[in-house]
């Protein structure tokens, strides 16, 4: 501390009690970005946090590192209730930790490296040997492989049933399941879901599977990677999930220059996972996470510009004499996905699939035509971005199983940054004019 130091007891710098109500109206997320989970005063008045790069921290007294310790290791319930050491958690963390909370409504929220470290922390804290795994399809190529192939190998084995189920389906698959659990030695330990799946956008009914995991008296999680409408378009928690996933490198980054990822939802949940990354590590650093925390400033403005975007890019898209169709959640087909729509989504988002006339060839002569969207796998950000998943994201998923799925040779996925709309349709005009 230096003779900058500002007079603790004057009453404009004493630590303020957090304001998430104003005359009993409850803030908005929005606004909340701008504040939440950090006191200014504690950091010499600095308006954003300080990024903490510090591996450890100092104990005031013997007894306060021994409580918190008894907090890390589980001893005492409730966790840590002071800073400890790098890789259980720290400053920027928390905060951004507390901020992820509130966009979907969850009690407790925990940041990872990546998506990828997020999705399989989370299924290996409950995942044990012999169990089941239950999700839907399609799901993000690495989340499905980590399933199919790492967890293969404690025995842990799987069923898995298309996004669009019925309540009736997948109460057959999750007998299925306990079937094949009681056979195996274990039992069914989470239900995974991802909705909208990638790329085709289609929807799974959250309330339905609530309903059956209820019925079916599971007492199993069931989590949703929320990565393609959240925290925006879709709060899976008020649905009936319990555990929310997301890759923070998509929307919530935004602008296609850092990896991270998260989980939220109840304590009781989040409890297990936050006791296997003290263990594996895995914990988002302090620069990403203030990464993360400028972001979500602006989350709300960037998810809305996009959406608006998309909207109008697909409303010229769709007339186009070259295009056969469009796997867009502002123009769905299907009365049994509108209806999950209609129950689920405040968004149609901004990630889509353009079919087009012809395969691989006319895909890949529009691809290499467009001048303004960039070709690159991912989304999310604040730039366009296409790419050929049959050829790309999911070249390694069997050419069957690609069909099954609707991931065809002439589909191309789209991610609206942004940009001007107007921009887009004439950059998208001219690229359909090469194929
Ligand atoms: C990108 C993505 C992931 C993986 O996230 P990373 O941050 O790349 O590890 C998981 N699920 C979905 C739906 C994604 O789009």
């Amino acid at each position: 501390m230096s003779d900058h130091d500002i007079d603790p007891t004057s009453p404009r710098m004493a630590p303020k009690p957090e304001v998430t109500k104003i005359a009993g109206r409850e803030l908005k997320p929005s606004t909340l970005m701008m504040g939440h989970g950090y006191d200014p005063v504690l950091s010499e008045g600095s308006l954003k946090p300080p990024i903490f790069l510090t591996s450890t921290f100092a104990f005031p007294s013997a007894a306060d590192g021994k409580r918190h310790f008894e907090g890390i290791t589980g001893k005492r319930p409730g966790g840590a209730d002071g800073l400890v050491y790098s890789r259980f958690n720290a400053p920027n963390q928390e905060i951004l930790e507390d901020r992820l909370s509130v966009w979907d409504g969850a009690e407790d929220a925990l940041s990872f490296s990546s998506g990828m470290t997020a999705i399989c922390v989370l299924m290996l804290a409950y995942a044990s040997q012999n169990d089941v795994i239950v999700h839907s399809g399609p799901l993000y190529a690495a989340s499905e492989g980590f399933v199919a192939k790492v967890l293969a190998k404690f025995g842990v084995t799987y069923v898995d049933f298309p996004a669009g189920a019925t309540r009736e389906e997948i109460d057959a698959v999750l007998e299925k399941a306990q079937t094949q659990a009681d056979e195996q030695g274990g039992k069914v330990c989470m239900v995974y879901l991802e909705s909208p799946g990638n790329p085709t956008n289609a929807l799974v009914d959250i309330e339905a599977v609530r309903a059956s995991v209820d019925a079916a008296q599971l007492d199993c999680p069931i989590a949703i990677d929320n990565t393609f409408l959240g925290p925006l378009w879709q709060r899976p928690l008020d649905q009936g999930a319990d555990i929310v996933v997301y890759s923070l490198t998509k929307y919530v980054g935004g602008h296609s220059d850092l990896v991270a990822g998260s989980i939220a939802g109840a304590k009781k949940w989040m409890d297990p996972v936050r006791m296997l990354r003290n263990t594996m590590g895995g914990i988002c650093d302090p620069n990403t996470a203030w990464m993360l925390m400028r972001s979500l400033e602006t989350v709300e403005l960037r998810m809305s510009r996009a959406g608006d975007n998309a909207a109008k890019v697909c409303n010229y898209l769709a007339k186009h004499p070259k295009v056969e169709g469009l796997g867009y959640l502002g123009m769905i087909k299907d009365a049994r996905q509108q209806d999950i729509y209609d129950r689920h989504c405040k968004g149609a988002g901004s990630t889509f699939s353009l079919l087009l006339k012809g395969g691989e060839a006319e895909c890949f002569r529009f691809l290499d035509a467009l001048k303004i969207a960039k070709l690159a796998v991912s989304l999310g950000g604040t730039e366009t971005l296409a790419s050929h998943p049959a050829s790309m994201t999911h070249l390694s998923v069997a050419e069957g199983r690609r069909a099954e799925l609707g991931i065809s040779d002439n589909l191309v996925r789209i991610s609206i940054g942004i940009e001007d709309a107007d921009d887009l349709i004439a950059d998208f005009e001219q690229a359909l004019e090469a194929v």
